[in-house]
This record gives structure tokens, C-alpha cells and sequence, in this order.
């Protein structure tokens, strides 16, 4: 099937599904200037983020972990939601979309003006202490300051390597997962636990939209080659 076929293809089932789920992955967000992890060769001084995304780093190199974190929440400010983004609050205005179901931290769908979404690693956006969770500002992180309430460490409210999911969000994922009947994958490389196993739990019909197929997934009822925001345009012209 041509990639015109496949896009197509993906643009009926969507007029046609009653429920659909999109759950996104980094490559959602490198059209907007923030690098993924995969592809991210001298992102950040040769150091792999997944060494540094982590309880231990967070715990026992924290000079290490609060330096990662606010080249990312730095770098982030200066970025902004890409066309794709905006489609994806379009469709769910028009009742195209019901959910969206993501791994990313930035906050780009709500940005964007996509209200259903569950933030399933959290959120880069806001931060709290490690010790008693209570919130504090931006600010005080990036000055290096400790928490007001007890003098713990601060944290973006993200979720690190060896950290559980929000309970609330992964709920909501799994239950709007089972009700789904066209869930679209788009941007993830599908390697982190437990959001891989989302894509397994539907009954509909699944669609892997990435920009490189480095492997096959026969799983998937229809794949689609391509960056997130030219495939997500072009959908959107036979909606
Ligand atoms: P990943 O880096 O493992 O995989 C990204 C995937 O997106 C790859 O398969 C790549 O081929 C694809 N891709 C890159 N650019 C694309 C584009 N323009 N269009 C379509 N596909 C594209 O990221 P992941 O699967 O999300 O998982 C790793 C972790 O990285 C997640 O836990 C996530 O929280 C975190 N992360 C988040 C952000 C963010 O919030 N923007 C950025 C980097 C990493």
C-alpha cells in the first residue's frame, strides 16, 4: 500500500471510529526543537539522559541530576507546540479524538489546547520535593534550593527511571486503552515498560505512525513512515 493509501486508510478509520486513543512518544515533540532520547547522540555531553533519569542519580549525583534537568527545562522554555499539536486539539473538538495518552513531559498538548490527556511520566513543568512532595517554584530548583517545608532535595514532577507511573493517569490510560476502537501510536520508540504494553490492551484496531522503522510491527494494523507533524497534516485533509 502507498503511503497516500495508508493515510487515507488511517483518516477513514478515525471518521469512522467512535472512541480513539492517541498515545505519543518523544518524536512527537523533536519537530518542536526538543531532542528524544533515541536519536540523541550529543545531546548532552555524550552522557546517555537514561543514566541520568534516574532514582540513583536523583539520590547519590544530584549536582549531575540538576544539571540535566535544567539544561531540558531551560531548553524547553524556548520551544513551543508544532502544527501536529495543534491538529491533535482540533480533532478532539471535533469529537475526533476522545483521549490522548502520553509519555512526554512538556506539556505541549494542553499548550496546545488538548484538555483530555493523561500526563503518564508526569510533567517537566512543575516541580516538588523529594522528600515530602510538597510543590515549590521553578525557581527555587533551578537556584538549587532546598524544600521550604523540610530541606529535602527538589525535583521536576517527571517520572524517573525505577519510579512508579501516577496512579490516576495509568488508570485512565488502561481503561480508555480497553474502550478504544482506533488507538494511533505515534512518535515512540515503544521501548519503555509499562507504556509499550498499551498498545496490546485494545480490542480496536492499532496504527504505528514513526519517522524510521527500525524494526518490524507486524502487530499493528496499519504503519505509517513518516514525521508526526507532515503524517498528522496530512491526515487531517481527508477528515
Ligand atoms: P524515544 O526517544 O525512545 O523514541 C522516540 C521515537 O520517536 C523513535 O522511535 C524515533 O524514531 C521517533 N521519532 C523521532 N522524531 C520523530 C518525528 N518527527 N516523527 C515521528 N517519529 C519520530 O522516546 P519515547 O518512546 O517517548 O520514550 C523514552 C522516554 O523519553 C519517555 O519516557 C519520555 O518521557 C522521555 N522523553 C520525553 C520528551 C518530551 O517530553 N518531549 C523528550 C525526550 C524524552
Amino acid at each position: 500500500m502507498s503511503l497516500s493509501d495508508r493515510i487515507e486508510t488511517l483518516a477513514q478509520w478515525m471518521n469512522q471510529s467512535s472512541k480513539t486513543v492517541v498515545l505519543t512518544g518523544a518524536g512527537m515533540s523533536t519537530e518542536s526543537g526538543i531532542p528524544d532520547f533515541r536519536s540523541s547522540s550529543g545531546l548532552w555531553k555524550q552522557v546517555d539522559p537514561r543514566s541520568v533519569a534516574t532514582v540513583e542519580a536523583l539520590l547519590h549525583d544530584y549536582d549531575l541530576f540538576h544539571e540535566f534537568y535544567t539544561m531540558r527545562m531551560n531548553h524547553l522554555a524556548t520551544c513551543k507546540p508544532h502544527e501536529g499539536h495543534k491538529l491533535l486539539a482540533k480533532w478532539e473538538k471535533k469529537g475526533l479524538i476522545d483521549r490522548i495518552e502520553t509519555q512526554n513531559v512538556d506539556g505541549f498538548y494542553q499548550a496546545a489546547g488538548s484538555e483530555q490527556v493523561d500526563e503518564l511520566h508526569g510533567s517537566i513543568q512543575t516541580v516538588r520535593c523529594q522528600a515530602c512532595g510538597t510543590a515549590a517554584n521553578k525557581e527555587r530548583f533551578f537556584n538549587k534550593a532546598n524544600c521550604t517545608a523540610c530541606g529535602g532535595k527538589l525535583r521536576p514532577n517527571v517520572v524517573l527511571f525505577g519510579e512508579n507511573l501516577p496512579e490516576d493517569s495509568w488508570v485512565s490510560a488502561l481503561q480508555h486503552m480497553k474502550q478504544a476502537d482506533l488507538v494511533i501510536v505515534i512518535g515512540t520508540s515503544l521501548e519503555v515498560y509499562p507504556v509499550n504494553q498499551l498498545p496490546t490492551m485494545t480490542k480496536g484496531k492499532t496504527v504505528y505512525i514513526n519517522k524510521g522503522l527500525d524494526r518490524p510491527f507486524h502487530s499493528f494494523d496499519l504503519v505509517i513512515e513518516g514525521k508526526a507533524k507532515d503524517v498528522l497534516q496530512r491526515i487531517n485533509e481527508h477528515l
